[in-house]
């Protein structure tokens, strides 16, 4: 499902250029354009779901990888081991919740906190 008015399914399309960090037939995984710490990449499902409001049952798998996947590209763009490095995972759901971007995301952040007490 391609969603025409839609920016992260032109980024999967290849109309819109993004600095890629993992992809596979049903997954993507990218670098914020206006990353909110050291190492924020974003993980999305290729096919168009709006958000975490929309997803089934029938979903599981695709968010079981994408959960999965995410401290192995943490650890590889950068993020420190556990449990004095570590990441957040977000997943802003809904105006209410914060959604910007009406394609389903993981936003995935970390790095080294240079600001952040010892
Ligand atoms: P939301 O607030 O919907 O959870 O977050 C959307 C995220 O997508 C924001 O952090 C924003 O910086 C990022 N974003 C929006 N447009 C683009 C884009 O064209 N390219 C990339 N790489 N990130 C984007
Ligand atoms: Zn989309």
């Amino acid at each position: 499902m391609h969603d025409a008015n839609c920016v992260f399914c032109k980024i999967i399309a290849g109309e819109i250029p993004c600095k890629k960090v993992y992809e596979d037939d049903e997954i993507l995984a990218f670098h914020d354009i206006a990353p909110w710490a050291p190492v924020h990449f974003l993980l999305i499902p290729k096919r168009h779901i709006p958000s975490m409001a929309q997803v089934t049952e029938a979903d599981a798998g695709l968010l079981g990888r994408i959960m999965a996947l995410a401290p192995q590209l943490a650890a590889q763009e950068g993020c420190n081991p556990y449990p004095q490095g570590g990441f957040r995972i977000v997943v802003n759901t809904g105006a209410e919740g914060g959604q910007e971007v009406h394609h389903l995301h993981v936003h995935v952040m970390g790095g080294p906190r240079p600001w952040a007490k010892g």
